[in-house]
């Protein structure tokens, strides 16, 4: 059947940088894609500190995504790594908001952040963990604290169900051109040059009929695909030691 691809969308917030989002938005317009988007409910993380607008504009913006079919996602709570732990399903980063912490600070961060949400009209049933660095707990506070389904992490091939939740997971920063799986292009708009936009348009044209959204991924079941994906995660695993492009990024 060929790969799919997703795009997602990482650290959205009030002072995200707005040029650069709008150029995103109108780049995946142009070509109908709809991607993920790991929108912060409160953000307090100043590497994000391009320009604040208005409340109500950024969330006017994120209702708008929202009703065109763009998928929503609680990215954490504040985006302010407080933990040196790299929880249990990392791809190497040693920081976090959540991995590590206490069962009962993880759920409310997570119910703070959902609330938030919630209050600006924003329904979501996709987590995305700020640097990918989150815990078994962190999985248990958002089965108790939200209506969450999907997680948007993890190193696998296909899309598979784990601890209650679906498990679509996350490889590249970039599109490379392989032969089947799912694959999550990890992408942070902020950090953003002419030349990445350049270069991501040139992508979207070749593999425009393989880019899925969020509703058309299909989840795999049973023993096979679980044997498939820990396959996969070892050789990935050798593969980004030694190749940076198939490593999603440091920072998220
Ligand atoms: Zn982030």
């Amino acid at each position: 059947m060929g790969a799919k691809y997703i795009i997602r969308l990482d650290d959205a917030c009030q002072t995200m940088d707005h040029a650069k989002w709008l150029r995103m938005e109108n780049l995946l317009d142009k070509y109908a894609i709809k991607p993920m988007v790991a929108v912060i409910p409160d953000n307090k993380d100043s590497s994000f500190n391009c320009e604040r607008v208005n409340d109500n504009t950024f969330w006017n913006r994120v209702r708008a995504w929202q009703k065109k079919g763009w998928e929503i996602a609680q990215h954490g709570y504040t985006h302010e790594y407080v933990s040196k732990n790299s929880g249990d399903f990392t791809i190497g980063n040693n920081y976090s908001e959540f991995a590590g912490l206490l069962y009962r600070v993880q759920k409310e961060k997570i119910k703070k952040g959902y609330q938030l949400l919630q209050e600006k009209g924003i329904t979501v049933t996709l987590w995305i963990a700020p640097a990918h660095t989150f815990d078994y707990d962190t999985v248990r506070a958002l089965r108790e604290e939200t209506d969450i389904t999907t997680i948007s992490d993890g190193i696998a091939l296909y899309p598979y169900k784990h601890k209650g939740f679906v498990w679509i997971p996350v490889q590249v920063a970039n599109f490379i051109k392989v032969p089947f799986g799912y694959w999550t292009i990890c992408i942070h708009p902020n950090e953003f040059s002419d030349k990445d936009f350049n270069k991501l348009e040139s992508a979207i044209q070749k593999f425009h009929s393989q880019i899925v959204a969020m509703q058309e991924v299909k989840v795999y079941e049973g023993f096979f695909i679980k044997i498939v994906n820990y396959i996969f995660k070892i050789i990935f695993n050798l593969l980004i030691k030694y190749k940076r492009k198939f490593h999603p990024q440091v920072k998220s």
